[in-house]
């Protein structure tokens, strides 16, 4: 046994220090990003807001997705897309070009991997590797054999929270973008019922800097519950931030509605590690497992569009309060001060 003592953070036990500065107009701040990938040729790069909606099967839907291209944000797809389904809206939609398809690791997900690949005649330009725990050696196998099926996609695979992983998923996978969130998440039960887990602010940065060093990205999953934890995570070194609470319960999602006098009341919101997830798409949870998820309802919230005008007001705001020009700016912008609580204001 070994204990680290040095402190680690989450995003709420930090706030961003505001800079006396010429303050640049907030209408002025440019939140699209560009990124060239080291392991895909120089015209697939990518450029837009790098927000991505998460892959639960209530939010990361095909509507979702529309919807997030007109914004120029990504979505990863849910895993459970029947495979015709997949091929009419890859085939289809000019949004497929700001979505992920997401494959999970068990063999059945590469299985129909496999046969998208071939009904569409090429591979998805975005392509997410999903596992809740990315530090087997079956899952860098599993990234290995995805890289060597579509040499030019772009690849996301996650989640790890340390810089070794990071290194071993960028240099031995190839992938171009190291997904990061070992816990953090809105209706993750991961901390409470392994103990595992790191604070999301501390991972971002140590992350980032391992990433950035070997010519890769990393997006920052989990954990964002308001707009300024978002902001946090950008300052803290984050290429890309995946939101999945924060978008559960609008109009954009799928799933079991509660309505109450003919509208919409709340959502019912659950990890994809929940049992209620595990029942209704893996027939229920394995004997010897424990669900890592739970199950929660979610306010209606309106149409995505509403969050989203939020998160990019935020980002521009915070940019502001620091002098940067730029959301590719906040990074070397951003001094983190150390508090007890930040008192965020519940948002909803
Ligand atoms: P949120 O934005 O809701 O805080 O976090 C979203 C992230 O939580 C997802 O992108 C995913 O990485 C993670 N997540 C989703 N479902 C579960 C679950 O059931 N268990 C755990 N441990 N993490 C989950």
């Amino acid at each position: 046994m070994r204990i680290e003592t040095e402190l680690r953070f989450d995003f709420d036990d930090v706030l961003i220090r505001p800079k006396r500065s010429v303050a640049p107009s907030r209408a002025s701040i440019e939140l699209k990003r560009e990124y060239r990938y080291q392991t895909t040729p120089s015209e697939k790069g990518w450029a837009g807001i790098p927000i991505i909606a998460s892959n639960f099967d209530t939010v990361g839907t095909m509507r979702m997705a529309t919807t997030l291209h007109e914004w120029n944000m990504l979505t990863c797809l849910h895993k459970y897309y029947p495979l015709e389904e997949l091929v009419a809206f890859f085939t289809n939609n000019p949004a497929s070009h700001s979505t992920f398809y997401t494959l999970g690791i068990r063999d059945e997900d590469f299985d129909k991997f496999r046969a998208f690949v071939e009904r569409m005649g090429k591979c998805p330009r975005l392509l997410c590797v999903d596992a809740a725990n990315g530090y087997t050696k079956f899952f860098v196998d599993r990234v290995k054999q995805v890289r060597a099926m579509c040499p030019q996609a772009t690849i996301m695979a996650g989640n790890v929270a340390t810089p070794e992983m990071v290194q071993e998923l960028l240099i031995e996978g190839r992938v171009d973008i190291v997904k990061v969130g070992i816990g953090p998440g809105s209706v993750c039960t991961t901390r409470t019922m392994t103990g595992v887990g790191y604070p999301q602010l501390s991972a971002i940065i140590e992350c980032a800097d391992a990433a950035h060093g070997n010519k890769g990205h990393i997006c920052a999953d989990g954990g964002c519950r308001v707009p300024g934890d978002a902001a946090k995570a950008f300052g803290a070194g984050a290429d890309f931030v995946m939101l999945g609470g924060m978008l559960a319960g609008t109009d954009e999602c799928e799933g079991e509605w509660v309505i109450a006098d003919g509208k919409k009341k709340s959502l019912r919101f659950y990890g994809m590690s929940s049992r209620e997830a595990q029942e209704k798409h893996l027939g229920g949870v394995k004997d010897y497992c424990a669900a890592e998820g739970k199950s929660v309802e979610v306010m209606y919230k309106g149409p995505v569009a509403g969050v989203l005008q939020d998160v990019t007001g935020g980002l521009r705001s915070a940019c502001a309060y620091v002098g940067a020009n730029r959301l590719k700016d906040l990074f070397k912008c951003c001094t983190f001060v150390r508090c007890t609580s930040t008192h965020n204001t519940v948002y909803d």
